[in-house]
């Protein structure tokens, strides 16, 4: 017989399972953490990368049980996964100077073969904007 307090209980309605979880009890719950206390750097890697400021408020305010830490309640460096992972492209390495007048840079960008033709039939689509007006 398990022991401990009941957080949800499941029924079963035709094919579907429901999760019913008791609604008084606004409590997160995370396994083994109680035994083991872990840094900030570790919580922040154990929970998705959470933001700092999420994170710092959820143990500050002692808004989960059992997630215990030591140490500095903060990222001691920047955590690499996330400037790698989090970032849409990578910076540029080299120095972009920018255009003094118009039609100094051309940029042209040209895609197809589309699988879906244009009213007038085109396949390929070439798009053309000045560096300067960016028109
Ligand atoms: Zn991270």
């Amino acid at each position: 017989m398990p022991s401990g307090p009941i957080i949800f209980s499941v029924t079963k309605k035709e094919n579907l399972f429901y999760v019913d979880v008791k609604q008084d009890e606004y409590t997160a719950y995370l396994s083994q953490s109680m035994q083991k206390p872990a840094n900030f750097a570790i919580w922040h890697r154990c929970l998705a990368h959470t933001g700092t400021d999420t994170l710092q408020n959820m143990i500050r305010n002692k808004l989960v049980d059992g997630m215990n830490t030591y140490g500095e309640i903060a990222l001691g460096e920047m955590c690499k996964d996330c400037i790698f992972e989090k970032h849409i492209s990578h910076p540029y390495n080299g120095t972009m100077v920018k255009e003094r007048d118009v039609l100094e840079c051309v940029h042209i960008d040209l895609w197809g073969l589309v699988q879906v033709q244009s009213a007038r039939d085109a396949h390929y689509f070439m798009a053309i904007t000045d560096g300067f007006s960016l028109y």
